[in-house]
């Protein structure tokens, strides 16, 4: 069937976003992709883009919902929802993670995968931006499940995914094991071995050295530079001790910092004098969670939020700062480690309070750095050691966040304002170069 279009358009039609946004209960998806579009049209406003092309840009380019059946360890059959979602390709293939959360949603990918596009071009990289989701609780299944789970929901996306066409990376609930095998279902039905397809991989299949610990070390890189005095003694809490935040925690201890809390699902901890990181990974590594350490007081995850702190770390999910505690934040420095933890009505209020945003698409772009370098090493087969994966990760890091502090100092912008103009005008400037076909 063709579809008719009128020769003269109804204006109403051209102003009018065709993704079909669906407005209703504000689901925490919902609210971070009015926060990606919120801070999209800030951008395309300085940048002076068309409304034409400020539609093109909040328009993911292919968005792809699937049912996942899953057979249960008890022979049941559960039927999950997952998402991948491209949101442009302008720029090289789509890049980003999958995430297993029971909450995520439509929305949430492609807020997700708009940072992701965003960051990508910020940092330098050749890729587009793309995320996928999987609705589900991964620590209610056990790992033949999630292995189950994987594989189908792989298997349902294969047409869209590929190491020129759209790359996945671990995320939040997914890891070494869970990219290990996506690579495996894409190789076998392949007929041949494809590392890169997707980067977060375990070193035996071709990941890259430095990957693990990746996003972290960039929150350490970027903090380091925002604070631009020595970090010896700086107190420091981290809202999310994860996989981001657990190491971003020990590399900042490393340099000096002084990480007075931290927090996670279980609970929050403190002690004024400095956590021993390492011991406190080693309890989380033993219990499952921080709650309970021994060498610490106990929080709530208010409190830490709010607590008196050089600076502060939220490393886990979107939305935790936002107009109703942001007046309450303390820190002098947010270094945003998760993706979209402030939401812009709180952006303003810490502005206000000479608060200093060090945002997700900067602070947390050495995941995705480290990804990009694992992707090359694939690509031509060749891996390079530790030290020189540790030298472009720092190099990229620091070349864009020069180049984010210089424009917002010229431009009189926050630094989260600033990233976005400098993404956002990329993205924009490839799209007219291409132009549009036909
Ligand atoms: N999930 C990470 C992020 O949000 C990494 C993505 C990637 O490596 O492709 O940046």
């Amino acid at each position: 069937m063709s579809i008719m279009v009128p020769s003269k358009t109804p204006a109403a039609l051209i102003t009018t976003a065709p993704y079909p946004y669906t407005p209703g209960p504000a689901s925490p998806g919902r609210q971070a992709l009015d926060s990606a579009l919120h801070q999209l049209d800030q951008a395309a406003g300085h940048l002076g883009l068309d409304d034409g092309l400020r539609t093109m840009l909040a328009t993911p380019r292919r968005s792809l919902t699937v049912s996942v059946p899953v057979r249960r360890e008890d022979g049941r059959l559960d039927v999950v929802q997952g998402f991948r979602v491209q949101h442009n390709v302008s720029r090289g293939p789509a890049k980003g993670g999958l995430r297993f959360h029971p909450a995520t949603d439509i929305h949430e990918v492609t807020a997700l995968a708009m940072w992701m596009t965003w960051k990508c071009a910020l940092v330098g990289i050749p890729y587009g931006g793309a995320k996928g989701g999987v609705a589900v609780d991964p620590a209610a299944l056990s790992t033949r499940e999630k292995e189950r789970l994987t594989r189908r929901y792989v298997s349902e996306i294969l047409p869209l995914i590929g190491p020129e066409k759209d790359i996945p990376a671990p995320d939040v609930g997914t890891d070494e094991q869970t990219m290990a095998w996506i690579m495996d279902t894409y190789s076998v039905s392949a007929g041949y071995s494809v590392p890169g397809v997707v980067t977060g991989k375990p070193m035996t299949l071709g990941g890259s050295l430095g990957r693990a610990g990746a996003t972290s070390r960039g929150v350490q890189i970027a903090a380091l530079a925002a604070l631009g005095r020595s970090p010896e003694g700086v107190t420091v809490a981290v809202q999310g001790f994860g996989k981001v935040g657990g190491p971003a925690a020990q590399y900042l201890a490393d340099a000096g910092c002084k990480v007075v809390a931290v927090s996670d699902a279980t609970g929050a901890v403190h002690r004024a004098g400095g956590l021993d990181i390492s011991r406190l990974r080693a309890w989380v590594a033993e219990t499952g969670g921080v709650r309970g350490f021994a060498e610490a007081e106990e929080l709530t995850h208010d409190e830490l939020i709010e607590l008196d702190v050089d600076v502060l770390v939220p490393a886990a999910l979107e939305g935790v700062i936002t107009e109703a505690n942001a007046p309450r934040v303390r820190a002098r420095l947010i270094v945003e480690g998760a993706n979209g933890p402030t939401t812009p009505g709180a952006d303003e209020i810490l502005a206000a309070n000479g608060t200093t945003v060090v945002p997700d698409i900067l602070a947390n772009a050495g995941g995705v750095i480290v990804s990009y370098l694992e992707w090359v090493q694939n690509m031509q087969a060749y891996a390079w050691s530790s030290g020189e994966i540790e030298l472009k990760l720092r190099d990229l890091m620091l070349g864009a966040f020069a180049e984010v502090s210089a424009l917002a100092a010229e431009r009189g912008l926050s630094l989260r304002q600033a990233a976005h103009v400098i993404g956002v005008g990329r993205v924009a400037e490839a799209h007219q170069m291409r132009g549009l076909y036909p």
